[in-house]
């Protein structure tokens, strides 16, 4: 460390000091040097603010932009839930309609027809009609003769069963 002469008192002492330890002359350039290096400090800790600042900041915004994001999924999760919910509902009414519209009709079409070969005792045509492949997804059951006829079937399906063990 080098040392500086007092001009005052002519004593020696370290050039960092401010002023001279034995009569108190201020020594210009130790007291340069220090206001330089206390403005150095002052400047490496708000620099260090700066960083932390920044720090907490970018860390803030990401974990806001984490829970934005979080929430728009969230958001989207709920409305696609909604709006397939609304159209799942939308499709099952409308296909429950159609088919019952569809029913309806072909029941008012085919049960007068059935009825016809019923009470005219056709019932080969009785049967082709109600187990034919188109109109297997009918509900035939709901013909009026329906359980009559099957009645029927079973037991001509017993007597030709019947007659060939006989
Ligand atoms: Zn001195």
């Amino acid at each position: 460390m080098a040392k500086v002469i007092c001009q005052n008192c002519d004593a020696e002492f370290d050039e960092k000091e401010v002023k001279c330890p034995y009569c108190g002359f201020l020594y210009a350039p130790g007291m340069e040097e220090k206001y330089m290096s206390d403005l150095e400090d002052k400047r490496q800790a708000l620099d260090v603010v700066d960083d932390e600042a920044r720090a907490d900041y970018k860390k803030e915004a990401t974990t806001s932009g984490k829970k934005a994001l979080r929430a728009i999924i969230i958001i989207a999760a709920i409305i696609l839930v909604i709006v397939g919910a609304a159209k799942l509902q939308e499709y099952l009414l409308f296909h429950e309609k159609y088919s019952a519209e569809e029913e309806l009709l072909w029941q008012q079409e085919t049960f007068p027809i059935l009825d016809k070969y019923f009470e005219e005792g056709d019932y080969d045509a009785c049967f082709d009609i109600l187990y034919s492949d188109e109109n297997r997804d009918h509900h035939i059951w709901d013909w009026q003769h329906y359980d009559e006829f099957t009645k029927i079937l079973d037991e001509e399906f017993e007597s030709d069963t019947g007659g060939e063990d006989g």
